[in-house]
């Protein structure tokens, strides 16, 4: 198995299927494997962070207050399934006029390693979108792409981009982590 120090975890496309703009709890909902993944993975003693852009706030799209909602039942997930989450870092940035906070900037993940004493280098980063990967080897990450969500529109328009590994979805992930 491979051990690393944090898996950080994208949301939309990752953890759970992207509508886009995701407004409210009752369009929320985890991909039926995520869980399957993510208890193989505690088990094993992994832990977790979540790291997510939601440019949706700043375009008026999506209410702060059903974010919080959002991430709220995100976290009673994890921990109903005793899956050891550090944070869901997010980042309401336009894309327009964005802080270096917005992946593919390291600003999230600079601070979740400040908060929680995270080695970034013995990390690795699973997300569907080029911003995912790029940020996660910026950092020296090892870096995963799924190829729900995004992911197939990923590679078309990325032929280069060169993950440490594509899989198709988390669950393939968290097999592959536990069986490299
Ligand atoms: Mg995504």
């Amino acid at each position: 198995m491979k051990k690393y120090n944090t898996i950080f975890l994208d949301r939309d496309g990752t953890i759970n299927p992207d509508p886009g703009y995701i407004s409210s709890l009752e369009q929320f909902k985890f991909y039926d494997f995520t869980f399957d993944a993510l208890i193989s993975l505690a088990k094993n003693k992994n832990r977790f962070c979540i790291i997510t852009n939601q440019s949706g706030v700043s375009r008026g799209l999506i209410n702060p207050k059903d974010l919080n909602n959002i991430h709220n039942y995100i976290k009673n997930k994890f921990m109903e399934n005793s899956v050891p989450l550090l944070g869901v870092y997010f980042c309401i940035d336009h894309p327009d006029n964005s802080t270096p906070r917005r992946k593919p900037g390291s600003g999230m993940f600079l601070e979740a390693s400040k908060d929680h004493k995270i080695e970034l280098k013995n990390s690795v980063m699973i997300g569907d979108s080029k911003d995912d990967i790029q940020v996660g080897k910026d950092l020296g990450m090892d870096t995963i792409l799924v190829l729900t969500g995004r992911g197939e529109k990923t590679i078309t328009d990325n032929p280069d981009i060169n993950p440490t590994i594509i899989v198709d979805n988390l669950k393939k992930a968290a097999d592959w982590i536990l069986n490299e």
